[in-house]
């Protein structure tokens, strides 16, 4: 490969970088190809003037990043978070990209998201931020052109703010121009649940495929959340033992087990939907790094990127990762563990079944026609299935890791497309 290649003083996209140059060099892409998808196809920044509560003017920074609409309209969530930048934004923008390739989906690559801190905000500042952000990247997004969905910090009340303002600018009703809306407005039955379902999907394959007894494993949910607490519900009924789980306010584990039907409740109740305070029988309070550290199986971490380190992944003694969050190990973190034995599943497979879930809602949008939640999992759970063997069965044969795997199937279907649609202009 004889391309110059890009670099980032941004982590998240310095690896994404490194990922995608490894991979392609292996695959053995032409250069014109890698130059092209090295790169996003539009990057935007917007300020957001708001009023705030009392008054005052604040103005904030967003973002939209459109990596790759090759094989269909960008698709990817936007977040509300203090690190939230332009950079952030077209990593997390290409790993939708190979998401939305891997997992069989008509989909590009894209995200974005205003750097706030959303705890801070009243519920009446969130739906102005939001309702200017839309009107902001409204030339941009559609349902046929880029298709927002949730993201850290951004769930069904976001999404309907965000079509409602777009629909009105349009002056027309365009439901499909973001996913991840409540049911009662043109959302999906399952929706909610789909990314969680997925990740427990995957851990449950990969249990399989070692020869684990899914019933009495040990699992560590780090990160209670969407994506979190739909994985320790599924995981739960399935039998496993969630031995540890977290959020921003620390670690709770229990060696005989998390009550997560409690915990759940707990979270439903709290104002800010946090465990704080949650205890039960047996339960002892640990920090939100500890929690990756504690004794058991499987360690999925399902909060933000970064989580795992060169720092504390020597102390990881789960045997088994699987990524619900994106990004939440760290290139050098993936080594040590590697070193370790620990096998890997990566964030792209393993939560593709949040975007995955997007896609049967926008289907459904075009139509105007709706589907049970059972007909819904029907479809999500075994294409989770087959996206998960695709790579296992190919880092088997091609003796790679999993992650590698992934990005190679993924990117090839990428390339092959943005060749068969040439470059004009
Ligand atoms: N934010 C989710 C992700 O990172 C969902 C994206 C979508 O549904 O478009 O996969």
């Amino acid at each position: 490969m004889s391309v110059k290649k890009r670099t980032s003083k941004n982590v998240l996209l310095d690896t994404a970088l490194k990922n995608f140059y490894a991979a392609a060099e292996e695959m053995g892409l032409e250069d014109g190809l890698v130059e092209v998808l090295s790169r996003p196809e539009r990057a935007i920044s917007v300020s957001l003037p708001i009023t705030m509560d009392d008054g005052s003017v604040r103005v904030f920074e967003g973002y939209r990043v459109q990596h790759s609409t090759a094989l269909g309209p960008a698709k990817g969530g936007f977040r509300y978070h203090p690190d939230v930048d332009i950079e952030e934004c077209e990593a997390l923008g290409s790993l939708m990209t190979w998401k939305c390739s891997l997992a069989g989906i008509p989909y590009g690559g894209g995200k974005g998201g205003v750097s706030c801190d959303p705890m801070e905000l009243s519920m009446a500042e969130r739906e102005r931020l939001t309702r200017t952000f839309a009107a902001r990247v409204a030339p941009i997004v559609g349902e046929w052109a880029d298709v927002p969905a949730p993201d850290v910090n951004t769930g069904a009340p976001e999404m309907v703010w965000f079509m409602d303002t777009i629909s009105k600018l349009r002056g027309k009703f365009e439901p499909g121009v973001v996913t991840g809306k409540p049911i009662s407005i043109w959302g999906s039955k399952g929706r909610t649940a789909a990314t969680g379902l997925g990740v427990a999907t995957c851990i449950k394959e990969l249990l399989k495929s070692v020869k684990v007894d899914v019933k009495g494993a040990r699992v560590i949910i780090q990160g209670f959340g969407n994506v979190g607490t739909f994985n320790a519900i599924t995981m739960d009924k399935a039998g496993a033992k969630i031995v540890g789980i977290s959020d921003i306010t620390g670690g709770y584990y229990a060696p005989n087990g998390i009550d997560v039907e409690k915990a759940v409740q707990h979270v439903t109740k709290h104002p800010k939907k946090l465990l704080e305070g949650y205890t039960q029988p047996g339960l002892e309070k640990i920090s939100g790094e500890e929690v990756l550290f504690l004794d058991a199986d499987v360690l999925s971490p399902c909060a933000l990127e970064g989580a795992v380190n060169g720092k504390n992944a020597g102390n990881v003694k789960a045997k088994y990762v699987v990524e619900g969050a994106n990004g939440p190990v760290t290139p050098e973190a993936d080594e040590i563990l590697t070193d370790k034995g620990v096998l890997l599943i990566p964030d792209f497979l393993a939560n593709s079944g949040g975007v995955i879930g997007s896609y049967f809602e926008w289907v459904q949008n075009l139509n105007g026609f709706f589907w049970t939640e059972e007909e819904y999992n029907n479809r999500l759970i075994p294409i989770m299935t087959d996206n998960f063997y695709r790579v296992w069965n190919y880092a088997k044969a091609q003796g790679v890791k999993p992650r590698r795997a992934a990005f190679l199937v993924a990117i090839k279907r990428v390339a092959d497309a943005v060749k068969m649609r040439g470059t004009f202009l």
